[in-house]
């Protein structure tokens, strides 16, 4: 899935985990696993022009996740921020493996890592208007969270009334 929604995601398990950075950061990158499974765009870069495609998506989600990211971490309340730096990191991490690829020309990742992330891909291209749909409700979601948490609402309350928001 992009990069963006895996950040999203992260910015919410920061709030519901606030002050427990360290589990915050395991939780991100779980769910960078479980939101893989879900139905996302790919494309076929072995095909003429593909590769050319992938990279140009990668750019602007990879320049959309870090924006999500900076503005994620300027909203969160100051208890929750190291917690939610930490679990959009997880959430974020396994992608990494395109940009160092494609940057330095090298996979950090053990191939028993890269084998499961390839394993769990559920990619099509097809999938770009589910790309979209989690998106956006994530934003929403993240977006109503901390509204409510710069308000002095408790985590759990705040995320239960953004998660019925989006
Ligand atoms: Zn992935």
């Amino acid at each position: 899935m992009f990069v963006t929604n895996h950040v999203l995601a992260g910015a919410l398990i920061g709030r519901a985990l606030e002050r427990r950075p360290v589990a915050a950061f395991a939780v991100g990158l779980a769910s960078h696993l479980v939101l893989d499974v879900v139905p996302h765009w790919g494309c076929d870069t072995s095909r003429p022009g593909g590769a050319d495609q992938f990279l140009a998506m990668a750019r602007r989600d990879g320049l959309l996740g870090l924006s999500a990211m900076a503005a994620a971490t300027l909203v969160a309340t100051k208890p929750a921020r190291l917690a939610s730096v930490a679990a959009m990191a997880g959430a974020a991490l396994l992608d990494l493996d395109k940009a160092l690829l494609h940057f330095f020309g090298r996979n950090p990742f053990p191939k028993v890592v890269c084998r499961f992330h390839e394993w769990v891909q559920n990619e099509s291209p097809d999938g770009l208007a589910n790309e979209i749909r989690f998106g956006v409700a994530f934003a929403v979601v993240d977006a109503v969270a901390a509204v409510m948490a710069r308000r002095g609402v408790s985590p759990e309350r705040s995320l239960a009334v953004a998660v019925s928001a989006g």
